[in-house]
């Protein structure tokens, strides 16, 4: 028996879905331990921050939760402190962690976390300090069956890195090349977790899943994937993100149309609305690309759920530029908007850019832009009038509610007698105060 079988460890996760993952992967490497998972950092023996480094102030945050657990490592020396991912990863960080940290045992970056049980052991045993980062993933990144907070939906990675380069991005620089996961290996996953598990969506998860299969040698695009997992038996739907406008294609938005189990709805990051700016943000597409791209999808999915992110205030964007991202927005109507001020992050080619516009002014552009989302969110309400959405029905607080595959509730009153979790076509009947309600139509599906 280890000295860890019984013992508590806690992990605190920054960012986004693809470290979600990483750390449901962590449990599962801490759990092989005979560990158990608690909330209480106090009660902790092992304890991991899964960092992010894509904006300023997820790096703060974490930098500064860290330092507070200085104190509760003076109290009880024998806990063991890890911190792992996208920040140590960085070569020009802004916060020297080994050096700044003292108290932190075990540094790693983003490749290794696959060895983080390991060297929880190794620092156990000999009380060195692990610090090591390296460039390429130190063996399988799939390490383990990941332990999964959420039993509905199922996060799935099929590919690691970016090549892109986008000029804002750290990314590239602490998660390296795309590499794709083997198509068998993701189709056994999917089939577990769907036959076996009883998850009712499935994510796929990669910083560009468009580029899927390019760097395989027996390939699959990432549309035939998509239709590969489409094959396995069973009542589940299959969402993705991120894509890249530059590499999605008209194969993809045929399939999504076609394949009843892939749900529709795409996230489709655009940036900014002004060609310019998306020239210096190096996305290699233009507006009119992009907005083709809109609307083919419309015109194949009618009731498609449409979401994007968008950074304001890239160096150099002007007044005109903003009023064309406001535009976009107008003419778009996405149904959900992720938009941020731009975050400078060492080492990518954007920090050094002529332009830089100040806090005020990109908080001031902000503002304005999520108030202009909220009104069209509240006006694209009137849309779901009279539309039937294929939703996974489930119970909130007693009421039967159908969730279309973009996340929206639409309430079934009266339907009492109702199992959970499964696939049901719902029309849309009312729109009343923000909300919608609606009545399950078998006939439809
Ligand atoms: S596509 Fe661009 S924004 Fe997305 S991860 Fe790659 S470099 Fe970053």
């Amino acid at each position: 028996m280890n000295n860890f079988v019984g013992r508590f460890y806690h992990i605190t996760t920054y960012g986004c879905q693809m470290n979600v993952h990483e750390s449901e992967k962590i449990r599962a490497a801490l759990q092989s331990l005979g560990m158990l998972e608690t909330n209480d950092v106090n009660l902790a023996k092992v304890i991991v921050f899964n960092t992010c480094c894509v904006r300023e102030g997820a790096e703060d945050r974490a930098y500064n939760n860290i330092v507070t657990l200085q104190s509760i490592k003076k109290e009880d020396p024998g806990k063991i402190i890890a911190i792992c991912g996208c920040m140590p990863q960085q070569k020009k960080g802004k916060y020297n962690l080994a050096e700044k940290l003292p108290f932190v045992d075990i540094i790693i970056g983003t490749h290794n976390i696959n060895q983080l049980a390991q060297y929880v052991k190794d620092y156990a045993k000999t009380k060195r300090r692990v610090i090591e980062i390296v460039d390429k993933p130190k063996g399988k990144m799939d390490f383990n069956t990941p332990v999964r907070d959420d039993h509905i939906n199922a996060y799935v990675n099929i590919i690691y890195g970016c090549d892109k380069y986008c000029t804002y991005c750290i990314v590239p620089y602490v998660r390296g090349r795309e590499t794709s996961r083997p198509p068998k290996e993701i189709y056994e996953e999917v089939k577990d977790l769907v036959q076996n598990q009883g998850y009712k969506y499935i994510t796929l998860l990669g910083q560009n899943v468009n580029s899927y299969g390019k760097d395989l040698v027996d390939t699959m695009s990432f549309s035939e994937l998509l239709s590969f997992l489409c094959t396995i038996e069973g009542d589940f739907k299959i969402k993705f993100m991120t894509s890249h406008p530059m590499d999605l294609g008209d194969d993809l938005i045929k399939v999504m149309k076609n394949e009843y189990k892939v749900a529709k709805t795409l996230h489709l990051p655009v940036q900014s609305g002004s060609d310019k700016v998306l020239q210096k943000m190096n996305r290699h597409y233009n507006i009119k690309h992009y907005k083709s791209i809109i609307r083919k999808a419309r015109k194949a999915m009618p009731t498609i759920s449409l979401s994007t992110d968008i950074i304001v205030g890239f160096p150099g964007e002007d007044e005109k530029d903003f009023n064309q991202t406001l535009k976009l927005l107008k003419k778009v109507k996405y149904d959900q908007v992720f938009a941020f001020s731009y975050s400078k992050r060492s080492g990518t080619p954007a920090t050094e850019f002529d332009g830089q516009i100040e806090e005020k002014e990109k908080n001031l552009r902000l503002n304005k832009l999520l108030r202009l989302q909220k009104i069209i969110q509240q006006d694209n309400l009137k849309k779901y009038f009279k539309q039937t959405y294929d939703c996974l029905i489930q119970q909130i607080n007693g009421v039967a509610v159908g969730i279309t595959d973009g996340g929206k509730e639409i309430y079934i009153p009266g339907y009492k007698y109702f199992n959970q979790n499964y696939f049901a076509p719902v029309q849309v009947e009312g729109v009343r105060n923000h909300k919608l309600s609606g009545v399950i139509n078998d006939r439809k599906r």
